[in-house]
């Protein structure tokens, strides 16, 4: 098996689950007890909330853990600020669909052909009643890096309070993306920690109310029992995502590289976005002439790859990404996402050229 969808998840790390099976086993408590097993848990969540702080450059009581980026989305997008939401078209589903349920309503900022969203573009969206302005760090299908600083800048001098998911940015610098966002969203599953972990990063003085009521945990504001081993493993994944960004964007950057000069060279022109700021972790392509059912010819062929983003995997659905992108519906249903991680190798990705050119005529 060829494994290229770390945009969908990636393997759980070693260090990370050594940092965990402690608190999976022999310190069990509940956080919130006051006893003594409970104490060692909750210093435990101190210690990984201090961690994340630190990674991010922001304050520990400004880190919430969540379930991860559906939730942190869903949480920012209808609990954060009040008013209108303006909304990048490019967003993740887990925004798009969260906005529907936000009191004060939304409207979408379109995007370029390249799939970014402009500062312009921001700025004609928003009104004298826009709370709050969503625009990912990162797209979770074409990989396409937004300009976050012009767009900070304009949220800036409107008053807005400015959002971004960073599920897909880890090979960014998140520490520079938290100076300039009012909240930022991070999935745990994506660098190496476990499913069903992330967390919410919420600035002091941003206004955000409680989306799971019925409990006391992170400030009143997140209702649940803490999931305190994925904490420990958050943390510790998120620390080794960031000291180690600039060899990990190295290796993948390589092996992207090679990979679209091979499959241009077989293909032609078929880079989605291309030309744009992109993370090098994601190469998405377009083919004109792609057989249909591809990616279950690939998958039996042992390849592992996507069409789009993985939740949306299983609709027939066009991509909502391309289709802002101005692709007509039969491209948007087409394109295939290869992603990268640390773990790939060259062999893989030449072997995965070489069965692409065996499944399309
Ligand atoms: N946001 C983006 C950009 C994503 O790529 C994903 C997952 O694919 C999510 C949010 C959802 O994160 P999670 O799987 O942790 O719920």
């Amino acid at each position: 098996m060829i494994y290229l969808d770390y945009a969908a998840t990636a393997p759980l790390d070693g260090e990370v689950l050594e940092a965990m099976l402690p608190y999976l086993k022999a310190n069990f408590g509940n956080p919130d007890s006051v006893h003594a097993a409970g104490r060692a848990a909750a210093h435990a969540v101190g210690e990984a909330r201090a961690r994340v702080a630190q990674v991010l450059g922001v304050n520990p009581l400004e880190v919430y853990f969540t379930s991860g980026g559906t939730e942190a989305d869903n949480w920012a997008v209808r609990c954060l600020a009040a008013g209108r939401a303006a909304l990048s078209s490019v967003e993740h589903a887990a925004v798009l669909e969260g906005a529907k349920l936000r009191e004060g309503g939304f409207v979408r900022i379109p995007a370029t052909k390249g799939g970014l969203i402009t500062a312009e573009a921001v700025r004609v969206a928003l009104t004298p009643d826009t709370g709050l302005v969503c625009v990912m760090a990162a797209n979770n299908e074409t990989g396409t890096v937004q300009p976050l600083k012009e767009i900070s800048a304009v949220c800036g001098e409107r008053g807005a309070v400015l959002f971004s998911d960073c599920v897909q940015a880890s090979l960014l610098d998140l520490k520079e993306i938290a100076k300039l966002c009012g909240a930022i969203a991070l999935s745990g599953h994506k660098i190496n920690a476990p499913k069903g972990t992330g967390a919410l990063v919420v600035k002091k003085g941003v206004k955000i109310s409680p989306m799971i009521a019925g409990g006391e945990q992170e400030r009143g504001l997140r209702g649940g029992t803490l999931n305190v081993a994925g904490i420990v493993g958050f943390a510790v994944a998120l620390e080794k995502a960031q000291r180690d960004r600039q060899k990990n964007a190295a290796h993948v950057k390589a092996l992207r590289d090679l990979f679209e000069e091979k499959v241009k060279s077989a293909f032609g022109d078929c880079v989605t976005a291309d030309g744009e700021d992109r993370i090098p972790s994601i190469s998405h392509l377009t083919f004109q002439n792609a057989p249909d059912a591809l990616l279950a010819k690939l998958d039996l062929h042992g390849l592992c790859v996507s069409g789009g983003a993985a939740c949306s995997s299983h609709s027939a659905l066009p991509s909502h990404v391309m289709l802002a992108m101005g692709k007509s519906e039969r491209e948007a249903k087409r394109g295939v996402r290869f992603s990268f991680g640390k773990e790939t190798t060259e062999e893989e990705v030449l072997k995965a050229v070489a069965i692409l050119i065996e499944c399309i005529p």
